[in-house]
């Protein structure tokens, strides 16, 4: 198929280096389970990048509460 949907993000990668697409849920290549990596998030308040499923800031401790009134 060459038809892609509009909604379409970018591939994921395996932790045996394939790239697959985003919905694929396994790999490829090896059939691992592959979890969906969320973009990397700057802290509000020290601008440390967090994984985008932190719940604390690695840098400063600030957590997902004090860091919505950042925003
Ligand atoms: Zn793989
Ligand atoms: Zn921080």
């Amino acid at each position: 198929m060459c038809f892609r949907p509009a909604s379409v993000s970018k591939p994921v990668r395996c932790a045996c280096g394939t790239l697959n697409p985003p919905d694929s849920g396994k790999c490829r290549k090896c059939g691992a389970e592959i979890e969906m990596v969320l973009e990397p998030i700057p802290c509000p308040r020290c601008a440390a990048i967090n994984d985008g499923n932190a719940k604390v800031c690695v840098e400063c401790g600030l957590t997902e509460e004090q860091a919505a009134k950042y925003m």
